[in-house]
């Protein structure tokens, strides 16, 4: 199969010849050949109405002969567990050159202060579009929830909810500066969010000042989100500074205020910044509460350890490897896109597992590189299918214009997306037309 796609590759495919991860595959299949260095095995999948009817040893064809490092490396749809689709491409109109916290927080309220329903519903209608055509099949947002545009925001989101709810599973999280959930108005927002099923959230840590009412508002967020039967979501210790503070700080209302709703610290940044004998009991401290972590690698960068005039030096990020050695439950994403936080990013995911590879090294070709996109991900948000292809299971696939993982590497690779044994359009350009008529036309002057 040719992943560029061709006027007759529209219709659902019978076969595919591919190479997968092994890990991505059934592990109760037999007669498949062991995984190659890059983790990869070559397998044909029959599929019918939809769904896998048979995953097979590939048995070479005519068109690729017996290589089978020649076959299109696939992958099931990726899932992103941290985006902000409020705010996501207001970059332009509200950009923070300076790349400081200070400038975001400042541009982000600003831009706030101007949102309308109609926006944050075209917002997150193309950020679900982008995120869908180039292989997510599941996010988790935050929602900026104080001030006079929560309503409007979580109206917009919850109608797109509702309307991608067949193409890709969207989970909302209320975020507010954790004193909120103390107040009344606090009660009420729990209530709303609780009756459409999303999730509290809050800052604990810079980029607000810490206060020393964080730990009576981190108790009452605990007992409303169990009175509500709510998962957390917190910003924690998204800092270059503080060592792991907020972290701290949940651990210790957890030992006497113990929860049953699933909670995840995102970010969690400042953990990196501790020698690792005071980092390794709180690594498995959080593995012993259950506490599950996304790390956030490409903001992080962006933001911290931010001096002018220089080149960032610390690299606080959440330390992925460590933390899975511990038994957490960790998921990357990509955060912010186009807005004042971050510049750039486009809701794609191959793209947050590209640059993550040098961030983080998270090296794919090892089941703990690759989980954290896909079925980590997929745990963490709690999706009824954990991304592995099995007989009788969902035909979603994303195959790459790349043989081998050094190829998905080496430049963005073009992709076509199954979902449901039918081909997704490819995503739409967002260059502008004359741009990108403007680069034909030099091209055609360098060309040969
Ligand atoms: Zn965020």
């Amino acid at each position: 199969m040719n992943p560029e796609a061709g006027p007759d590759q529209t219709a659902p495919p019978s076969a595919l010849d591919l190479q997968l991860p092994r890990q991505l595959l059934d592990p109760g299949l037999t007669g498949l050949p062991a995984a190659d260095a890059d983790g990869l095995v070559a397998v044909r999948l029959r599929c019918v109405d939809g769904r896998i009817a048979a995953i097979e040893a590939w048995p070479g064809c005519p068109h690729h002969g017996l290589d089978p490092a020649a076959l299109p490396l696939a992958l099931t749809p990726l899932v992103e567990p941290h985006a902000h689709l409020d705010k996501a491409f207001s970059w332009a109109p509200h950009a923070n050159r300076s790349g400081t916290i200070a400038g975001a927080m400042a541009a982000n309220r600003n831009e706030a202060n101007e949102r309308t329903q109609e926006q944050i519903h075209g917002r997150g209608e193309r950020a679900l579009e982008r995120g869908w055509r180039q292989g997510l099949r599941a996010m988790r947002s935050h929602i900026d929830s104080l001030g006079a545009w929560w309503e409007p925001s979580w109206q917009a989101l919850e109608a797109l909810r509702l309307r991608w709810a067949d193409r890709l599973e969207l989970e909302l999280v209320a975020l507010v500066p954790l004193a909120h959930w103390g107040t009344p108005a606090g009660e009420a927002l729990a209530a709303r969010v609780a009756a459409t099923g999303g999730l509290l959230g809050g800052v604990l840590g810079p980029p607000y000042r810490p206060s020393r009412d964080d730990q009576r508002a981190l108790e009452a967020l605990l007992r409303l989100a169990e009175r509500h039967g709510c998962g957390i979501d917190l910003h924690i210790d998204e800092s270059d500074q503080g060592q792991a503070r907020g972290v701290r700080m949940l651990l210790q209302v957890l030992r006497h205020q113990p929860c049953s709703v699933p909670i995840t610290c995102s970010h969690a940044s400042s953990l990196a910044l501790l020698p690792e004998r005071q980092l390794r009991p709180l690594l498995d401290q959080l593995a012993a509460a259950g506490v599950a972590v996304v790390a956030l690698p490409g903001t992080n960068h962006w933001l911290l350890d931010r001096r002018p005039g220089c080149t960032p030096r610390l690299r606080p990020q959440a330390p992925v490897r460590q933390l899975q050695a511990a038994g957490v439950l960790v998921a990357i994403g990509g955060d912010n896109v186009q807005d004042p936080w971050f510049p750039g990013g486009d809701f794609d995911p191959i793209e947050v597992l590209r640059f993550s590879v040098a961030a983080s090294h998270q090296a794919p070709w090892l089941r703990q590189g690759l989980a954290p996109f896909s079925t980590e991900a997929a745990r963490l948000l709690r999706l009824p299918w954990d991304g592995v292809l099995r007989q009788g299971g969902p035909a979603d696939l994303v195959v790459l214009a790349a043989c081998s993982w050094s190829e998905v590497l080496a430049r963005s690779p073009q992709r076509r997306v199954l979902r449901g044994g039918h081909w997704l359009p490819p995503p739409l350009s967002q260059q502008p037309a004359a741009v990108l008529a403007s680069v034909g036309g030099m091209t055609a002057h360098l060309s040969p």
